[in-house]
């Protein structure tokens, strides 16, 4: 096959991380081939199994210039961000730099070779504290971490793209993504691993020690937090319709992504007991800093702009795809090293 020909190339920056390769996946299932662009700082060689692995930086304008030149993509999505809450308050020079001022050169390298559709990954870290839920898309954007603020600003940087210079863009602000496409061997594999349903299956099979449960006291049914579950194949779906509805739409578009039925921690942990076939080791731990009692979408507007529905996140659906993904060996996934052709 030549390149740039018949065959429909989407330019995918961290296609190596979590949701990045989930979305690899989908666009190989839907006739696309995805070539990524990882750093490989937080991603993995073994994630990346749908098209080939051009191991860089987005801040290296002239690599960018260069793949985009060889593979003439009709559109990038872009995943590669730093994304622990925690670290970017500490340290916010390499969170403003690798994810604002990247995307900043990766914008720019679009605009040299002619690449108009961008989907970005962004996340319901930008509306900050909600004083109400659902959250709908129209709530005031007041973030309140470092990384949220990063977030925020590229769509801020997007909408001065789009109309400036024309960009098609489209922010898919994502609620708690999870699960995992384990029979295709990719999954959820953080170091260090901060959320909350990949700990809680780790408690379980006894990899770790008990979940810490962060704070038991909120308003809520039962005293811990709710969150807004969004299966990561989901996820990986609304990306592909972005992407399509972007062929005929221009402007700039953002867009939740959840199911709209948030659980609570305990839930997670009587979905996890379940599957585990006995109770999950638990204790009681303060209150995590900056945690909201309650956060979940309106998921109306994804089902209005791209006909998304979230059919994979059902709760125990979620935790079955995890526990899949966990309970495999891990011994081979870093030798799994899948070296396709540039
Ligand atoms: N959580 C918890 N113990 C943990 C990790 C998370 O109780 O070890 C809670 C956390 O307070 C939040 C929910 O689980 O209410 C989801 O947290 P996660 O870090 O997975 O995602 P976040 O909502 O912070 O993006």
């Amino acid at each position: 096959m030549e390149l740039g020909s018949t065959m429909r190339h989407v330019l995918v920056t961290g296609g190596a991380g979590y949701v990045g390769s989930h979305a690899c996946r989908m666009l190989a299932k839907c006739g696309y081939k995805p070539i990524t662009i990882d750093n490989l700082s937080t991603g993995h060689r073994w994630a990346v199994r749908w098209g080939p692995l051009i191991v860089g930086d987005i801040a290296d304008h002239r690599l960018l210039v260069d793949v985009i030149a060889k593979y003439r993509p009709v559109a990038v999505m872009h995943f590669a961000a730093l994304s622990l809450v925690g670290e970017s308050g500490t340290q916010p020079a390499r969170y403003y730099d690798n994810n604002v001022a990247g995307t900043i050169t990766l914008l720019q390298a679009m605009q040299q070779g002619g690449v108009n559709r961008f989907i970005f990954s962004s996340t319901c870290a930008t509306y900050g504290q909600v004083e109400h839920c659902p959250i709908a898309e129209t709530a005031p954007q007041v973030p309140i971490n470092t990384y949220g603020r990063s977030k925020l600003m590229v769509e801020t940087i997007l909408r001065d793209f789009v109309s400036a210079h024309g960009l098609n863009a489209t922010a898919l602000r994502y609620f708690n993504a999870a699960g995992a496409a384990a029979e295709d061997g990719i999954g959820e594999a953080h170091q260090p691993e901060t959320h909350l349903i990949p700990l809680v299956i780790g408690a379980a099979l006894g990899q770790r020690g008990p979940i810490g449960i962060f704070g038991d006291d909120y308003a809520t049914p039962d005293g811990t937090c709710l969150r807004d579950y969004v299966h990561v194949n989901d996820l990986a779906t609304a990306h592909v319709l972005a992407l399509e509805r972007s062929a005929a739409q221009d402007g700039f578009s953002a867009i939740n992504l959840g199911t709209g039925r948030p659980y609570s921690v305990l839930e997670v942990l009587a979905a996890v007991g379940l599957r585990a076939g006995c109770p999950v080791p638990r204790k009681i731990a303060p209150r995590r800093a900056g945690d909201p009692a309650a956060l979940y979408a309106d998921p109306h507007l994804a089902r209005e702009m791209l006909g998304w529905t979230a059919r994979e996140s059902d709760l125990n659906k979620i935790v079955d795809s995890a526990w899949a993904w966990h309970a495999a060996p891990m011994e081979g996934r870093d030798r799994m090293e899948v070296r396709l052709a540039v």
